[in-house]
């Protein structure tokens, strides 16, 4: 090291070593500005960080508000869907309902007791309305009502097979015969169907017989004679109630129910005859007519088995 440079470094060092305060508060040590330099770039730097970091909440609060909206669409579209789950299930088990209702009926001489085309054409509606569980409980509700509608007729039919409200051979007889699907009525307003007629069916209540209240009391009718009219008033109510097959069926008597319902008669009712004969006293008789004056044939008679055989509730697969 040599003289010089010890100089130096002295001078430098006197120089640098203040004499008293005033030295350093009149001049900053670019120390001093360096780090005020660096304190106001760190704090333009934090300014600018908390723009920044406010942009990012702002965007984040945006992020969670948009996460939220789609958990509400999502919650919304999962209860909808299992809204509508429900109401497939509800229709299912209403449709099985109908089922369990219908399954004793099968075999009953009434087809249109069932009305598989009304419940074929709910199913349908059903399966259009299939994401739409309002529309669902619509075809639901109809559904129910056609079931308790049947439950409702079997009921009443149970009913009427154990009792005769009449004590009439009317009664009797069309009870046997309809399983106590058919009810009658006497009626007290005169003639009800006709001048001729003592009883009658309309195709409105295919299910009752009307009946003249004057053939309780009538001395040319026995109850011989209001059984064979009664098993001929049941045939109108098997007509009524199985519109395809006697159409059919109908072709063989000219289509003429009168006489398709007489040969009915004349071939279920054995000893079944239109001509009568009643007597008054020990020399007397009356000479009584019934039905529609024609006597069917064996062939007619093979028409009316073979009729009798296609009638019926059939069980039908809905959607099939
Ligand atoms: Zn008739």
């Amino acid at each position: 090291m040599s003289p010089a440079s010890a100089a130096e470094t002295h001078e430098s060092a006197t120089a640098d070593v203040p004499l008293d305060g005033t030295a350093s508060r009149s001049r900053p040590r670019r120390s001093t500005v360096v780090l005020g330099v660096v304190l106001s770039a760190v704090v333009v730097a934090s300014g600018a960080g908390f723009a920044w970091m406010s942009a990012q909440l702002s965007d984040s609060r945006s992020r969670i508000t948009d996460q939220e909206q789609r958990l509400q669409d999502q919650q919304r579209e999962l209860d909808e869907q299992r809204e509508v789950i429900e109401r497939k299930e509800q229709f299912g088990a209403a449709m099985a309902d109908l089922y369990a209702t219908v399954d004793p009926l099968v075999g009953l001489p009434y087809s249109s007791l069932v009305p598989w085309a009304q419940i074929e054409a709910i199913a349908g509606r059903a399966w259009q309305h299939r994401w739409t569980p309002s529309a669902l409980d619509r075809d639901i509700l109809d559904l129910e009502t056609l079931t308790t509608d049947l439950v409702v007729r079997a009921d009443a039919a149970r009913e009427q097979a154990a009792t005769n409200a009449s004590g009439s051979v009317w009664e009797a007889t069309l009870d046997e015969l309809g399983g106590g699907w058919v009810s009658m009525g006497f009626d007290e307003s005169g003639r009800p169907c006709g001048l001729e007629a003592m009883a009658c069916i309309s195709g409105a209540s295919p299910f009752h017989v009307e009946v003249s209240a004057g053939t309780r009391s009538d001395g040319q009718l026995t109850d011989w004679m209001r059984t064979g009219v009664a098993y001929h008033e049941f045939a109108h109510v098997l007509q009524f109630t199985n519109p395809e097959a006697t159409a059919s069926a109908l072709t063989a008597f000219a289509d003429d129910p009168e006489t398709m319902a007489d040969c009915y008669a004349l071939t279920v009712l054995d000893g079944w005859t239109l001509e009568h004969e009643v007597p008054i006293d020990a020399t007397s008789y009356w000479e009584v007519r019934l039905g529609y004056g024609y006597t069917c044939d064996d062939g007619q008679r093979q028409v009316i088995r073979d009729w009798l055989s296609a009638l019926g509730v059939q069980k039908q697969i809905v959607g099939a």
